[in-house]
């Protein structure tokens, strides 16, 4: 145990590598993806840190390429799943009684890995699984996925530091306790940097877990697990299972020492597995904690004094950078009647010069959506855009199978405001614009607020201060995250905390003190150094 009161390293966010055409660093994570692109994977589940193999191979795909066989990994069955919430239960006493310098100091040894000698790997694993971009993969799974180790380090210890203040003769502390039993990660496939956080979080604050990782983003979670190896983090404390999700979920959140769900994915998933919670609360040890950050539809919203290039620079990176599959995605517009004109032109001539394609090619932009599910909702509202009498394709509506599943970068014009493309999360490079008259700006923003049940993120973009005002105050609860003259997408760990309310989410802020105390629970200990040797009062004389 401690016998110093340490302080961790201050936490600062990893700068960004640009990868400019021919610099070593991009040679170097070209050639990184080159190879590990002819390798033939064979990818294990991760229990009590055994590599644990399966009859049941699943070939694993790359969307940019679906003929191209990338190898398969194991999938588990229910005994997988008991296993894990066994082994990590077991793992809970001696993890529990390790004092918190040990702890963090693997998720810093981890954070400095991802950020120098797996920087390539990871960020490769990411391009190949997911199809990101350079500046995509780099920003994710390299950047933030290392902010998010580094800077809940610090929040941790800003927590532990929490203390009640104490009266004479006696000591008040609080300690914050890991959860009572086993915590439950279940992660989505489009951001490596969540995939990792969700579990290392919650065991950084102590607890051991049982993660799920999405069956799309499997090559880079096990690139995590190596590294959480490589940093030295305890067999079972951290059990990645590749399991049926619904099968999985029933198993987990019918366990009596399930202790917290930290989720992040598709808000329908999430509706369920609460409901599950619910009942099953009888047969829990104690409440568990709920987590979920979901889906979202996006807005932004141009005053007329707004500037035309900012808004269509921030319209193109908003909704097409990652094909439209950031949950932060700007993915529905209203733009002034005065403006529109303009800013169709420059988004056109922006999207023009966009090119689609494999993310081995940093030309590429826009690159494959992750797979042939998501392909074909993407086709389903362009199709019906293109015959709908509400609705009109004005730039791009093109796609291709033929090798990946390239949606090429879409813009729906909507004259109904509640037309489906405006209203439901599509989770492709699709962009819906209604073009509302000046005078009705008071109106639209009562429809920015109302048009959906999400609240994630937002952007307003205006010069008239008293326009960003009232947008300010009319938009109070549209977003978690609120955006002025900038795009709705791109949070930085420890700058601007993540997470929406309404159907978005529990919001309790990836990245933050917020998310971590959801893994502790506090006790009060007070001290009397001289206690009372009788019961009466002075005022019983
Ligand atoms: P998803 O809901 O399909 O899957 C998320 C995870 O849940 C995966 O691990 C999946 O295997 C598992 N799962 C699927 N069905 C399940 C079931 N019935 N029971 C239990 N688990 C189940 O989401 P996705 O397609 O991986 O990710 C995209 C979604 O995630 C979008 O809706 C997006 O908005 C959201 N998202 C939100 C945030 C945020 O911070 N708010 C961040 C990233 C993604």
């Amino acid at each position: 145990m401690s016998k110093a009161i340490s302080q961790v390293p201050i936490a600062t966010n990893e700068p960004v590598r640009n990868y400019k055409p021919s610099s070593q660093e991009v040679k170097s994570l070209i050639s990184t993806y080159r190879k590990m692109w002819k390798e033939k994977l064979e990818i294990p589940m991760i229990i009590d840190g055994k590599k644990i193999t399966t009859k049941e191979k699943i070939r694993l795909q790359s969307p940019q390429d679906h003929h191209h066989d990338l190898g398969f990994y194991y999938a588990g069955n229910t005994e997988h799943i008991d296993r894990a919430i066994s082994t990590a239960l077991a793992a809970k006493e001696r993890w529990n009684a390790l004092g918190w310098e040990q702890r963090v100091a693997i998720f810093l040894k981890a954070a400095e890995l991802i950020a120098g000698p797996y920087r390539d790997k990871l960020n490769a694993a990411t391009m190949i699984a997911q199809s990101k971009n350079v500046h995509q993969a780099e920003i994710d799974s390299a950047c933030e996925f290392t902010d998010f180790l580094r800077f809940n380090a610090e929040f941790m210890t800003e927590i532990y530091a929490e203390q009640p203040i104490s009266d004479n003769g006696i000591w008040n502390r609080i300690e914050y306790r890991p959860l009572e039993g086993f915590c439950f990660a279940v992660t989505p496939f489009n951001f490596t940097a969540i995939s990792g956080n969700l579990p290392a979080c919650m065991a950084m604050m102590g607890n051991v877990v049982v993660w799920k990782p999405s069956d799309k983003q499997i090559y880079s979670a096990h690139v995590i697990m190596e590294i959480f190896s490589e940093a030295g983090l305890p067999d079972g404390v951290i059990n990645m299972i590749f399991t049926d999700g619904r099968e999985t979920a029933k198993r987990v959140l019918s366990h009596p020492d399930f202790a917290g769900l930290h989720f992040t994915g598709s808000t329908k998933v999430f509706q369920e597995m609460w409901k599950q919670i619910g009942n099953n609360i009888h047969k829990y040890k104690s409440y568990p904690r709920i987590v979920g950050e979901t889906g979202g539809k996006d807005f932004v919203m141009a005053h007329s004094s707004a500037n035309a290039e900012a808004v269509a620079t921030g319209l193109v990176r908003g909704a097409f950078e990652y094909q439209g599959q950031k949950c932060s995605a700007a993915s529905r517009a209203y733009i002034p009647e005065s403006l529109w004109k303009e800013i169709k032109k420059i988004m056109k001539s922006q999207i023009d010069s966009i090119k689609v394609g494999s993310p081995e090619d940093p030309v590429n932009f826009v690159n494959a959506v992750i797979d042939k599910n998501s392909f074909e909702k993407c086709i389903g509202y362009i199709e019906r855009a293109k015959k709908s009498e509400e609705a009109e394709v004005i730039i791009g509506g093109k796609y291709d199978d033929k090798k990946g599943w390239f949606i090429y970068p879409t813009v729906i014009k909507c004259t109904d405001p509640t037309y489906e493309s405006m209203v439901e999360e599509i989770f492709g490079p699709i962009l819906s614009v209604y073009v509302y008259k000046d005078k009705d700006w008071k109106e639209t923003l009562k429809l920015v607020d109302k048009s959906t049940s999400y609240s994630l993120t937002g952007s307003i973009f205006a010069r008239d201060r008293y326009a960003i005002e009232e947008a300010f105050k009319a938009l109070e609860n549209a977003s978690g995250n609120f955006y002025i003259n900038d795009k709705p997408t791109g949070a930085v760990v420890g700058q601007q905390p993540f997470g929406g309310g309404r159907t978005s989410g529990t919001n309790d802020k990836a990245g933050s003190k917020m998310n971590l105390l959801r893994w502790v629970s506090a006790r009060s200990i007070k001290e009397t150094f001289v206690s009372p040797k009788d019961y009466k009062y002075p005022y019983l004389g």
